[in-house]
């Protein structure tokens, strides 16, 4: 198979060129390295099969130079993290929205198969228990800067599934929740590098509001077969699939869990949101996916806990080991 991974330098991306090069891809990889980085592809880089461009999805010709002659694209590259978006809204919208739009046309002139990686963040504040594919959804102003990267992701999907029924594109759609693991950097604002790292430094906890607010993380070991079990199934294609952890946490039983694991001398403290971020801001209370649908398409059934992950962020991975619960160095994480 040949394989272009856009944003293949990020978190999630270059775990999947990893697992995909192991499984004896070709992968070229179109990064613009604003917040991957290519220390994340030191193993890739080692295996002949991996080739890296540097440029942005923006840029039509940059997307072609992966994307031409590719059998399947994944489309993983976007303006991402709370804080970059509400920092700068525009970006967002632009990368998001017309990246996607040229990823799309790189695409469909290819004729491959296209995987857009969206987010949960799309049901905004749906607090439902648990948001299926179909659910509504319930986003705050579009004057609000945090939800333009739920209406750029929303309009994504809307492209996509677009570009499948009326191109006949082979398209899915994922929607991930809080995907988290080694490699993931705290600097967007994401919660588990940024506790992890605080609590390793043995500074305060800052958990963000009453710390009441809920997510269920997963972990990228186990999101990243998903992806491409979905990429390779005919029958996703047109249709959105939830990808996201099993166990709903709190934000402060989340910071507790990590003090307690890392042994940390730490406190937690909590932050308003107006001092986390900016006046006005809205967080989302709750987030519970319902995985049916990718279970039953692809056999979706995460095993990592979140001590596992903990444990693991805090060690970080070595580059070129993509660990899931199966793994044997996780016996007794
Ligand atoms: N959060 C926190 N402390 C931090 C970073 C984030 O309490 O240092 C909170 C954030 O307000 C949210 C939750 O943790 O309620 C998850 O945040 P993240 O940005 O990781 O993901 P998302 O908001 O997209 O679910």
């Amino acid at each position: 198979m040949k394989t272009a991974i856009t944003g293949g330098a990020g978190f999630i991306g270059s775990h999947l060129t990893e697992y995909l090069l192991a499984a004896g891809d070709e992968v070229a990889v179109l990064d613009d390295l604003s917040t991957g980085s290519l220390d994340n592809l030191q193993e890739a880089f080692k295996n002949p099969n991996f080739r890296f461009v540097e440029g942005t999805i923006l840029d039509r010709a940059a997307v072609d130079s992966v994307v031409a002659g590719a059998d399947r694209v994944f489309h993983l590259a976007a303006a991402v993290g709370v804080k970059l978006i509400v920092e700068d809204p525009l970006t967002s919208l632009r990368t998001n929205i017309h990246g996607t739009e040229v990823v799309l046309d790189a695409t469909l002139a290819a004729g491959a198969v296209l995987l857009l990686a969206s987010t949960s963040e799309v049901y905004g504040k749906n607090t439902s228990d648990a948001l299926s594919e179909e659910s509504d959804r319930i986003l705050g102003s579009a004057l609000k800067s945090r939800w333009t990267y739920a209406a750029a992701k929303g309009i994504d999907e809307a492209f996509a599934y677009a570009y499948w029924k009326e191109y006949g594109l082979r398209a899915a759609i994922v929607r991930l929740f809080n995907t988290v693991g080694p490699r993931q950097t705290g600097r967007y604002g994401m919660v588990v590098p940024n506790l992890v790292g605080q609590a390793q430094r043995g500074e305060a906890l800052t958990v963000f509001g009453d710390g009441r607010q809920t997510r269920c993380f997963s972990y990228v070991a186990d999101v990243v077969p998903a992806l491409v079990k979905i990429a390779e199934n005919t029958e996703a294609y047109g249709k959105a699939f939830n990808l996201g952890g099993t166990n709903e946490i709190s934000i402060l039983d989340l910071a507790e869990r990590i003090v307690e694991l890392l042994d940390s001398p730490s406190t937690i403290s909590l932050v308003p949101y107006e001092q986390a971020y900016a006046p006005g801001y809205e967080d989302m209370r709750r987030r519970v996916p319902d995985n049916t649908k990718a279970r039953e398409l692809v056999g979706f059934n995460p095993k990592t806990t979140i001590d596992q992950i903990i444990a693991n962020v805090a060690q970080g991975t070595p580059a070129g080991m993509v660990r899931s619960s199966s793994s044997p160095e996780l016996a007794g994480a």
